[in-house]
């Protein structure tokens, strides 16, 4: 039997984060195994044999307004800063999201536009953003409308591409962050800090793996070693479901279909990202070059087709949160608590949306917990 100290499931962003705390506070060895071929999880990127550098499961922005977070990963990259603009192909042109004051002007006549922004200032005031679903219920008719064009132009069709069910089906906290912006500023993100690092993420995880006591084994799933290794800790960022072997029932997820196409082209597209509300299969396109602003004659896209999740076949991407999904994970957590030990944590561990920020202050905070003994 193969022993060790610290096993860490998982070389993702939460299992690189333990990892690294570990070795370099505690000073412990750590294993860290991945069933894939790569660091890095969802956040891998590589270079392409054109030179650019593509992030292979889609668009991350890192963004945050935690400085600490962001000196703490800053101790292992140098950033590129990089302010996310998004387009969306409606009635066939582009135009700005999120839906803001410059959108307005693209998708109606210069005089209905203005007398819809005179509105949106007079009700909501500069800089407000507004649920789509409170505009939808405003008293005044031209706003109703509005958030009814927004609701059907921009949101229903995605929902239901993304979910792969009608928008009035999906978790009504989901419809409730949808805003219009009263502003004029197209940058998609709002955070202090938002950038992408400046040699890659894959090269960022790399960074804080490298280290004398972690040893990292890739393509490596827990199921193959577990019946012949001992661990005194066992971290674990795979899906809280199947380490129970699914006894309660399975957790659902969304799974996503990447399809990396080279383009004989400078560039493809206006924006690094084109949402497809209403046309296509693909919800959006990513075009890789604008993240690092990198220079080619050429170009790469990456078509991004939502999925039904089917184990062994394809990878959980979005955990599914609605009343009935957080019970059944609420069963898991439970029986997860009675193994001494033994951590749940990340997106897959924690059924919970993660952004990166969120995954790190997450890893953070039980590494904190497990130094100071409150774990
Ligand atoms: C399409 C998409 C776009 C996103 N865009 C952004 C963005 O712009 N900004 C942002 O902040 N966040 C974004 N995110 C979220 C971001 O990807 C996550 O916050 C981050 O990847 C979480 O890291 P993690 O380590 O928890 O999970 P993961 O990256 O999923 O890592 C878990 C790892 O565990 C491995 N694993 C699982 N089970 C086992 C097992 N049984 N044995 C061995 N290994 C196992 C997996 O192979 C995987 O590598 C996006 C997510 C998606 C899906």
């Amino acid at each position: 039997m193969h022993k060790v100290k610290n096993l860490v499931v998982g070389a993702g962003l939460s299992g690189a984060v333990l990892a690294e705390r570990i070795a370099t506070q505690l000073k412990e060895e750590v294993l860290v195994i991945d069933r894939r071929a790569h660091v890095a999880g969802n956040v891998y990127d590589f270079k392409h044999a054109c030179g650019i550098t593509v992030q292979r499961y889609g668009p991350h922005i890192f963004r945050t307004d935690n400085k600490q977070i962001w000196d703490y990963l800053s101790t292992f990259t140098a950033w590129h800063k990089f302010c996310l603009h998004v387009s969306a192909w409606v009635d066939g042109r582009y135009i700005v999201l999120p839906f803001n004051l410059h959108t307005l002007y693209q998708v109606f006549a210069a005089d209905k536009a203005a007398q819809l922004e005179k509105k949106l200032l007079a009700v909501f005031g500069l800089g407000a953003k507004v649920p789509v679903l409170q505009m939808q219920s405003n008293p005044d008719e031209d706003l109703r409308l509005l958030g009814q064009y927004v609701y059907e132009k921009i949101f229903a069709n995605y929902t239901r591409k993304q979910w792969g069910k009608p928008a009035q089906e999906v978790d009504p906290a989901v419809l409730a962050r949808v805003p219009v912006h009263i502003s004029r500023d197209d940058g998609y993100f709002q955070e202090a800090y938002q950038a992408i690092p400046a040699r890659g993420y894959t090269h960022m995880v790399e960074n804080m793996l490298r280290h004398p006591l972690i040893t990292v084994q890739l393509n490596t799933s827990f199921e193959q070693i577990k019946n012949n290794i001992a661990y005194e800790r066992l971290f674990y960022t795979g899906p809280i479901d199947a380490f129970f072997d699914c006894r309660f029932g399975p957790l659902p997820y969304r799974s996503l279909r990447f399809e990396i196409e080279q383009k004989n082209t400078e560039y493809f597209q206006p924006t690094a990202v084109v949402n497809y509300p209403n046309d296509f299969a693909f919800t959006r396109v990513c075009e890789h070059k604008y993240f690092l602003d990198e220079k080619a004659p050429v170009t790469v896209v990456s078509f991004e087709y939502p999925q039904a999740f089917k184990p062994g076949e394809n990878e959980p991407y979005y955990p599914i949160n609605n009343p009935q999904t957080d019970a059944l994970y609420q069963q898991y957590a439970k029986e997860a608590a009675q193994l001494p030990g033994v951590y749940f944590y990340g997106r897959l561990g924690g059924y919970k949306y993660y952004s990166m920020e969120q995954a790190v202050a997450a890893a953070l905070d039980l590494f904190e917990k497990i130094k100071s003994g409150k774990k």
